[in-house]
């Protein structure tokens, strides 16, 4: 089992997150030659991220990109390889397994999929059309643009306490528009947000639209109390919707078995889908603990159950 054969490759990994690279570094230190798909998001969510200060080794905390780019080179060092093309397709129907994207059609014994989670939108009309145009989910990428203007936030969560700290290194005044009275972000990001002094939040309330989709700017947000229903309207610059994350997983539907959620469904203690040879890592698996660290972590698990696999099929 030293190299891939007839252009069947032993494992492809779809998605280049933690989650993906670390299986693409065990991978290819087990002599795989492990073939990454890494689609136009290349790094997933960890590329939208600010400073991360709780991934162990990183005394002094690291910004996304930074460790994904780490994480990336260290994989290559061992002999992964990587090209940037979005998968459309996966057949899983019989082996070799086959996973096209629009350019090619790759071959592989075994599959690791890790296509992680992306933004969850509030799917309000007016927030798609002004998408770019004042409403963000990405402060690290946006906040600039709004140097002494006012934001709102609308989360509750980790997320959107991380976007509305940072936010407040450029903007005026961020609010937090959260649709209960209690926060569900851990309780250092809480102490944070509320001591500073350009945070505010409004409570158990909800976007009901966002102005000015004529003028293709945002001007202002409707709001409404789920307490008390009454209406109001905030006047804002710009919205960075901050709601928690949804899986990447249509490419499998009908062929990977997935949750309620849509999250995909392995096997307790190990990565095992209900294919065979086809094994899922990090946040398109994990609803619980959604972290770089656990994605990471179930990333090597994968990548040990494809090689026990691949080994037990030599025998
Ligand atoms: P999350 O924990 O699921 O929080 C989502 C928040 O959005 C919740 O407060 C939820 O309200 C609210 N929400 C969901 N759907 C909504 C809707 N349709 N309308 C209005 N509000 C809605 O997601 P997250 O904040 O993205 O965090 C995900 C995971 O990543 C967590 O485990 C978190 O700890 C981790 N994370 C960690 C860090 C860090 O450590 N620095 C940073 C970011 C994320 P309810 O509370 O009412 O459900």
């Amino acid at each position: 089992m030293t190299n891939n054969k007839n252009n069947v490759y032993n494992v492809i990994i779809i998605g280049g997150g933690p989650a993906g690279l670390t299986a693409a570094l065990y991978t290819a230190r087990a002599n795989l030659f492990p073939l990454v798909i890494e689609g136009s998001k290349a790094g997933g969510q960890l590329m939208l991220t600010t400073e991360i200060e709780n991934f162990p080794g990183f005394a002094l905390g690291i910004n996304g990109p930074e460790l994904i780019d780490i994480i990336h080179k260290q994989a290559e060092r061992f002999g992964a390889q990587f090209i940037s093309e979005d998968v459309i397709k996966v057949d899983f129907s019989k082996r070799p397994f086959k996973v096209f994207t629009e350019e090619n059609t790759y071959e592989a014994r075994t599959v690791i999929v890790s296509t992680g989670a992306s933004t969850k939108w509030l799917n309000l009309p007016s927030e798609q059309k002004l998408i770019g145009k004042g409403v963000s989910s990405c402060a690290t990428c946006d906040a600039y643009f709004y140097k002494d203007k006012d934001v709102v936030v609308v989360g509750g969560g980790d997320s959107a306490l991380e976007e509305s700290l940072f936010l407040t290194k450029f903007a005026n005044k961020v609010t937090i528009i959260h649709r209960r009275d209690e926060l569900r972000a851990s309780k250092i990001m809480q102490d944070r947000a509320k001591k500073n002094p350009k945070i505010s939040f409004i409570w158990n309330t909800v976007v009901e639209e966002i102005k000015d989709v004529k003028a293709g700017r945002v001007s202002a947000v409707i709001l409404k109390n789920l307490k008390t229903n009454k209406i109001s309207e905030v006047k804002c610059d710009g919205i960075f919707v901050a709601i928690g994350h949804e899986p990447n997983t249509k490419l499998f539907k009908d062929i990977l078995k997935l949750d309620q959620k849509g999250y995909i469904v392995t096997q307790q203690r190990s990565t095992y889908t209900n294919i065979k040879g086809v094994f899922a890592c990090g946040d398109v698996q994990d609803h619980i603990y959604r972290q770089a660290i656990t994605a990471a972590g179930t990333g090597c698990m994968a990548a040990i159950d494809a090689e026990r696999f691949l080994e037990s099929e030599e025998h």
